[in-house]
């Protein structure tokens, strides 16, 4: 079992110091936030590794998965998922981050619940948070009898593990819309998987792109919200080509912010951009069958 080799005492310290640099990042301008981020980042980082201090480990070659005896027959199938979304990620946001990526395993919703201070009725199958990715148990949300294949392709690891490498890349550089819509474009892509309800037809109901931007969690159909995200980030990819989203993903690192990213590589005015990519949207994307 790994441990971190420093005291609780200075961990707390430091984590506590770093955490509230945080707080003032954002309220700073983007340069010094973005050099700040990966401190903070990698503070929260040594953070749950310390708290994972006593859990039982499993390695894979790019993962080290961090779990409860409870879910000791689920983290070999994690792994396995863990690697196989891997190579897409690394591939389409052509950026691989050094070192093992920690996987965190919680038992239950109220395990996840209270690492992320929710109160309500929150939960999720996986949460990417500063440098780490939080699963929730298998045995809490995979049916029975449902198998490796089904978990790597219904399954959250696409998804998070995109969100990581994004933010690796970009150093929080993005609007939360923005890395919702690359984590569902890069399921999409390596496993042909979308998030498609009753409710998140694209047609007159969107969402302004202002909305998505001020209040990206706020927002009450969270799953038109994320078909938006993913549409917008599609349309890129798909009219303008892979290497101007490229190209949209190397301004954020060099600083622009969504807005100058988007104009500058589409060469496209992003008031032009929000009627484009929803015209293109309901045409494409409101057939199951559309590929
Ligand atoms: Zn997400």
């Amino acid at each position: 079992m790994r441990k971190v080799l420093i005291g609780e005492v200075n961990t707390f310290i430091m984590v506590a110091g770093l955490l509230f640099i945080l707080m003032l990042v954002f309220a700073m301008p983007t340069k010094p936030r973005m050099w700040l981020y990966p401190l903070v980042r990698q503070a929260v980082q040594i953070k749950v590794n310390y708290e994972a201090r006593d859990m039982a480990t499993y390695e894979t070659a790019h993962f080290r998965i961090k779990y409860a005896p409870v879910d000791a027959d689920t983290v070999s199938m994690i792994g396995q998922a863990a690697e196989a979304a891997y190579q897409p990620v690394i591939e389409t946001l052509q950026y691989a981050p050094s070192g093992k990526t920690l996987i965190l395993i919680h038992s239950n919703k109220n395990q996840l619940r209270q690492a992320f201070g929710w109160s309500g009725n929150e939960s999720a199958m996986g949460v990417y948070w500063g440098g780490t990715i939080q699963l929730l148990s298998p045995h809490v949300w995979l049916n029975d009898g449902e198998s490796v294949e089904e978990f790597i392709h219904s399954g959250p690891m696409v998804h998070e593990y995109t969100h990581l490498v994004f933010d690796h890349i970009t150093n929080g550089n993005y609007p939360r819309w923005f890395t919702e819509g690359l984590a569902q474009y890069v399921e999409y892509r390596a496993n042909h998987y979308e998030w498609i309800t009753a409710d998140n037809v694209l047609d007159n109901r969107m969402y302004t792109m202002r909305e998505l931007e001020d209040s990206f969690d706020e927002l009450s159909n969270q799953s038109l919200a994320y078909r938006q995200s993913l549409a917008a980030v599609r349309y890129i990819a798909e009219v303008y080509g892979e290497d101007t989203l490229q190209d949209v993903i190397k301004s954020l690192k060099a600083g622009d912010s969504l807005d100058k990213a988007i104009s500058k590589n589409a060469g496209i005015d992003y008031a032009v951009f929000e009627n484009s990519w929803k015209q293109w949207a309901e045409v494409h994307m409101n057939k199951k069958t559309e590929k």
